[in-house]
Parts: C-alpha cells; structure tokens; sequence
C-alpha cells in the first residue's frame, strides 16, 4: 500500500511540468536595504529547475511579517560575506 504523503499537493511546476516537492525553505527579502532570511517556509520546490511557489496563506504571511519592523527589530541577527564589486578585477 502507499503511503499517503502529508501536506499540501504543489502540482507540477509551470515551467518544466516536474512534480514539485514539498520542503521547508529559507526565502531572502530585501526590505529597505536590510536583508531579510525567513527560515522553515513550507514551499513546493522543483527538484528539476529549482523553482519554487509557496501557497498563497504562506506568502501572505511573509508579506505580512516583511512590513512589520518590529518583529524584524527583534529578530536574531546573523552576519553574511559582503564583498564588494571590484572594478579592478573586472574590466566594465
Ligand atoms: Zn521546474
């Protein structure tokens, strides 16, 4: 008998039509210049092309939580290589 997978059916992706994958993802934001990682979003991932889609209660929260500053103010912070474009290294 097969097992019954829990959790939400993502479908096949939009652009390759691969069964997505449902997995708990870390999503960036870019929120005034800050840089924001919302880690353990449940999300259907493509395991062909990389795509991914959250549903849309999911991404209504994210959307909710990315305008709350104070939430963000409290938030554990992690520090993240900044390197900045050389054009010394790269002729432009
Ligand atoms: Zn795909």
């Amino acid at each position: 008998m097969k097992k019954k997978i829990p959790g939400y059916d993502y479908g096949e992706c939009e652009i390759c039509d691969t069964p997505m994958q449902e997995k708990l993802i870390k999503q960036d934001f870019w929120v005034k210049g800050e840089l924001i990682v919302v880690e353990g979003v449940p999300a259907g991932v493509c395991p062909q092309c990389g795509k991914k889609i959250v549903k849309a209660n999911v991404g209504q929260w994210i959307a909710k939580l990315i305008k709350n500053s104070a939430r963000i103010k409290k938030a554990t912070k992690i520090s993240v290589p900044t390197i900045k474009f050389d054009a010394k290294e790269v002729k432009v």
